[in-house]
């Protein structure tokens, strides 16, 4: 029998506790501010640009938002970022990716100080990360990691294998259950004899961007089995990396799509920022 983490059910806890945090800290020493930065007009960026104000909204984080033209310069990018990098008023500062083509993305987020960086995307927090220390952590790694720890899946020794490489998801996922002192392997798409590598493990965390990639057979009796990707199956239905119907029937916990780590991403954004106010006034 399969047991399935509800992450919409899970974030919105999260998000009831962090609504008393941020009002504590709000109280003490002012809003928290969050600036995000949009440039262009790419429908889904929209999207997730006015979801993450919304859960500022419901957090009681104060959101600044920053509509930029198509047409915007580098430089007027890079004098906005600087100038929000110097603001005392705000904590933290996301850039909404991808950014419209001829803007140079790598230049631009390098602007932000890594203690402003709520994404984790910066190389000196994914380089803590990697050391262990003290850093934010990228939203849906991170999520995926209170995800476990919600339904006290033990990682210390258990064999874990990360599906994907990405700098956004793969890699920081691999560093966090290193961290959790769990053997991982990292596979991608060189990887060969995937099935029988991913046999082998307690816990597998989809994240290719391919829909049900990820097949019964491939999954070992009693597995964790998460779930990071989000696709489309061949009717338009957004659907995850693995064939849930069959996989579910193998695993001891999983992860649906929607409703899974799709909800914690954002909810651990609010939370990077909570942490990267705490951290300013220390
Ligand atoms: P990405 O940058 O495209 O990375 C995909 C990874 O999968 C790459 O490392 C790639 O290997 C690997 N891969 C591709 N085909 C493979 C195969 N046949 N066998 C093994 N590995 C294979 O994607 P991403 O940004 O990490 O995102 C992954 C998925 O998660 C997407 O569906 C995305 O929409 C979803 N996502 C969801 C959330 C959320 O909040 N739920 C957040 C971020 C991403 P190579 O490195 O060799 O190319």
């Amino acid at each position: 029998m399969y047991t399935v983490i509800d992450g919409k059910a899970l974030a919105q806890n999260m998000r009831i506790q962090l609504k008393k945090d941020v009002e504590a800290f709000t109280a003490a020493h002012g809003a928290i501010g969050l600036a995000v930065v949009l440039v262009g007009e790419n429908p889904a960026s929209q999207v997730y640009v006015r979801n993450k104000i919304k859960a500022c909204e419901e957090t009681g984080i104060l959101s600044h938002a920053f509509y930029l033209p198509q047409d915007t310069t580098q430089t007027q990018l890079e004098e906005l970022i600087t100038s929000l990098a110097e603001d005392k008023n705000i904590h933290g500062i996301l850039v909404q990716l991808p950014l419209p083509k001829g803007l140079d993305s790598e230049r631009a987020l390098k602007l932000i100080p890594y203690e402003k960086d709520v994404d984790g995307f910066c190389a000196e927090n994914i380089g803590k990360l990697a050391m262990g220390q003290e850093t934010l952590v990228a939203c849906t790694p991170y999520g995926v990691m209170k995800m476990l720890e919600s339904q006290n899946i033990p990682l210390s020794g258990k064999r874990a294998v990360v599906i994907g490489r990405s700098n956004i998801v793969g890699k920081p996922m691999s560093m966090l259950l290193t961290n959790a002192d769990a053997t991982v392997t990292v596979c991608h798409s060189k990887t060969q004899n995937l099935k029988e590598i991913c046999l082998q493990a307690d816990v597998v965390v989809a994240a290719i961007g391919r829909a049900k990639f990820v097949t019964a057979d491939m999954i070992k009796e009693g597995a964790v089995v998460i779930d990071v990707g989000m696709n489309r199956d061949e009717n338009g239905k957004l659907c995850g990396d693995v064939d849930y119907e069959n996989v579910k029937e193998k695993a001891s916990y999983i992860t649906p799509v929607p409703g899974g780590v799709g909800p914690m991403t954002i909810t651990m954004l609010m939370y990077n920022a909570y942490i990267a106010a705490t951290r300013s006034v220390k």
